[in-house]
């Protein structure tokens, strides 16, 4: 069996391959925000499906518990201040 790491548009998840191919699915790793990087313009807050990002002393916190991993924060950012991996 090999772990395989697939980035792709600022997300990561890994795989395990084994002899029937990609197997047990992929393992979720929520966003996480570069808080120097954050501008507090809140447009992550707007854009996330699962009402998973709040603002704190005005930079984003993602909730992991909420968190589904789609990246549709990252791709909004402007900043750039959001992660997926
Ligand atoms: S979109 Fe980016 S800069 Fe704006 S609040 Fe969210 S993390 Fe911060
Ligand atoms: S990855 Fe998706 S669910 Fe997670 S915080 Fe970003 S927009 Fe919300």
């Amino acid at each position: 069996m090999v772990w395989v790491l697939v980035c792709w548009r600022g997300r990561s998840e890994i795989y395990l391959l084994c002899g029937s191919g990609l197997g047990f699915g992929d393992y979720k790793m929520p966003a996480k925000v570069i808080a120097a990087d954050c501008t507090g313009c809140e447009l992550c807050v707007d854009e996330c499906p699962e009402e998973a990002i709040t603002m704190v002393d005005e930079i984003a916190v993602v909730n992991a518990d909420k968190c589904n991993d789609c990246g549709d924060c990252v791709d909004v950012c402007a900043s750039d201040a959001i992660v997926v991996k």
